[in-house]
């Protein structure tokens, strides 16, 4: 594959967590670069990884939008076509927090806003969202939608200096493409009032040994992916910021999609009718188990939620 970086523009970095310098590799991706894990506390990163504007380019204009199979986002994520089944995922997510706490009255900040529907389903439960999100296209597709909720370009570290706090901080699927997460772990922390949540999902990179680390989507796809963790490495990073996990759940298998189905899957996305199959499938086939935010570690994404001391 054509790698969006030169040879010139990789760095060695040191493990974030623990800052120890000795890694041993676990698995070479398809773009060439190691996944490691650090010898001290066990945590997997890219290393050597792109410089910071080598992986810059990757979140340009087309990151939500590309259909590539590599990087970013499989399907046009702001097209309309896809929005029934964002507002499912966001659905499904919000359900798992409000199983745990009502919404009703809450501050909720959602970083990595994305498309909005996360911070629509959350009104609709009664909170004050505010959603911010690194590019601005998406979050003027936000907006457009949901006119009556405050999106924004905007970073954790930034509103954190402000002093602005929030009772749920939320953070699905951002970790991972964080190049420091214990900094924005830090951030993400500091803007909760004590006794408030954060929910992050994540890859879980148990999987990789679970079906192979050849069959396993964490290493093969995403390859914008700096960090891959498990429910320890979350936990005591997580840990160190005064957060204590209170809740775990997970869903999916994590196993790669053959490569004829994703073929398909990509020409219903592109005729609008990937809503439509996916329906249609459902008419005969019950969703699978796994599909659903199980209690634990032992599936595919990760979701933990802890409670600021
Ligand atoms: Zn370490």
């Amino acid at each position: 594959m054509t790698q969006p970086w030169t040879s010139d523009e990789l760095e060695i970095v040191t493990c974030d967590c623990c800052g120890h310098r000795k890694s041993s590799a676990v698995y070479r991706r398809p773009d060439g670069l190691d996944v490691v894990r650090c010898l001290n506390c066990g945590l997997h990163f890219l290393n050597p990884r792109p410089v910071a504007a080598a992986i810059g380019r990757l979140y340009d204009s087309a990151y939500y939008t590309s259909g590539n199979r590599s990087i970013g986002y499989a399907y046009d994520y702001a097209s309309e076509s896809f929005r029934p089944i964002a507002a499912e995922v966001a659905s499904n997510r919000l359900q798992v927090l409000t199983g745990l706490m009502p919404l009703e009255g809450k501050r909720v900040l959602e970083i990595g806003c994305a498309t909005g529907e996360f911070c629509a389903a959350a009104r609709k439960a009664g909170a004050t969202p505010l959603g911010i999100d690194l590019s601005g296209e998406i979050v003027d597709v936000a907006t457009r939608r949901y006119p009556s909720i405050a999106f924004r370009k905007d970073t954790a570290e930034s509103i954190a200096g402000t002093g602005q706090r929030f009772d749920v901080v939320t953070a699905y699927e951002v970790i991972e493409h964080v190049p420091a997460p214990a900094s924005w772990l830090r951030a993400s922390s500091a803007l909760l009032e004590p006794g408030g949540r954060l929910v992050i999902s994540t890859p879980n990179v148990t999987r990789a040994e679970a079906v192979g680390p050849d069959n396993w989507t964490g290493f093969n796809t995403s390859l914008e992916h700096l960090y891959f963790f498990s429910l320890d490495s979350l936990m005591s990073m997580m840990a160190r910021f005064g957060l204590a996990v209170e809740a775990v759940y997970s869903q999916g298998t994590g196993l790669l999609t053959p490569e004829p189905v994703s073929a398909l899957r990509a020409v219903f996305a592109r005729l609008g009718l990937l809503e439509a199959a996916r329906r249609a499938k459902h008419a005969f086939l019950a969703p699978p188990p796994y599909s659903r935010w199980n209690p634990g570690d032992q599936l595919h994404t990760l979701m933990v939620i802890a409670r600021k001391s």
